[in-house]
């Protein structure tokens, strides 16, 4: 009886997965031809400086709208794009059309301040050993200043591998290119990674920020990063900021920059353009 049941059983759970594995290689499939076919676009969520408000930069973020199955989410897409080998592909194009974007940007008031773009960089991408010549390319094809290129890193890829990505941020420094750490505080890395991996700047994750006002241990936590990244001169931007409550507590807490709904949704290039200059 109970044999009949786990055989049951196996039947059931082997064809979800099926279907799940179905459904991942068709995606991987679509993915594949999805920039030819101009379904993969850029948006860019503005970066503000919370002691006075300006507009000081953007982060990139890929978007895919395929005809069938809609808008994909990156969470999605990216994960099959990693897995796949195909971000090897995306990424590289994804730098060189951010770059671009942000070359353009903000150029009808010389006394202006230009932009810095940030750009999203997965792990496989960190590990395939030659980020820094396309870094480069982009660089020298694009004319964007290095110092306004920033490449988001997330905490775990950068400490399953620490002497590699050490080694990798220092040739994109000498490059003068800025480098951040993303969702930082998830990765139960413990600050003191930070003394060795040289990084200019952390993201505060936004699942500390979406409890702030609520939970005094994600507070404390924030406050926390913010006090010791400043202490080791690195520079702090909040994520995913949608109340004017925790924008106000996290200037009350000395936090450099934040983006969120709050400050602004991810919008094109041209209209990026437009709150820049
Ligand atoms: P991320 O780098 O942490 O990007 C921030 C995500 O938070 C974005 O989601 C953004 O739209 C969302 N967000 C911004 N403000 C708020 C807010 O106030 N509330 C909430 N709830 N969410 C907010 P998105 O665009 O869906 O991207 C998700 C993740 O996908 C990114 O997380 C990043 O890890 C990855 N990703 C996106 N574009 C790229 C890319 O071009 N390359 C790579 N490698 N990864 C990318
Ligand atoms: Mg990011
Ligand atoms: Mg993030
Ligand atoms: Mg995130």
């Amino acid at each position: 009886q109970a044999k009949v049941a786990g055989k049951n059983c196996y039947r059931f759970y082997s064809r979800a997965m099926d279907q799940a594995v179905e459904r991942r290689v068709r995606m991987e499939q679509e993915l594949r031809g999805a920039w030819e076919r101009g379904e993969l676009s850029l948006v860019y969520q503005p970066v503000v400086r919370l002691s006075d408000g300006k507009l000081v930069g953007a982060e990139a973020l890929l978007r895919w709208q395929h005809p069938e199955l809609g808008m994909v989410a990156p969470s999605v897409f990216i994960d099959v794009a990693e897995q796949s080998g195909l971000i090897e592909v995306i990424g590289p194009r994804v730098l060189r059309a951010a770059c671009a974007a942000a070359a353009r940007w903000g150029f009808e008031d010389d006394t202006l301040e230009k932009p810095f773009i940030s750009v999203n960089v997965s792990p496989r991408q960190l590990r395939s050993g030659d980020l820094p010549e396309t870094v480069a390319e982009c660089l020298r094809e694009t004319g964007l200043a290095p110092g306004r290129l920033h490449l988001e890193l997330t905490e775990t890829a950068v400490i399953s591998d620490e002497a590699h990505a050490s080694a990798l941020l220092s040739t994109l420094h000498r490059a003068g290119v800025k480098v951040w750490l993303d969702d930082f505080g998830t990765g139960f890395s413990g600050l003191s990674h930070l003394r060795r991996v040289p990084v200019d700047g952390v993201k505060i994750d936004r699942s500390f920020i979406a409890d702030m006002l609520r939970d005094p241990d994600d507070l404390a936590l924030t406050t926390a990063i913010i006090a010791m990244a400043h202490s080791l001169g690195i520079t702090v931007v909040a994520e995913g900021v949608e109340q004017e409550g925790q924008l106000d507590l996290l200037r009350e807490r000395g936090c450099d920059l934040a983006q969120g709904y709050w400050l602004g949704y991810p919008v094109s290039a041209h209209e990026l353009n437009q709150m820049a200059s």
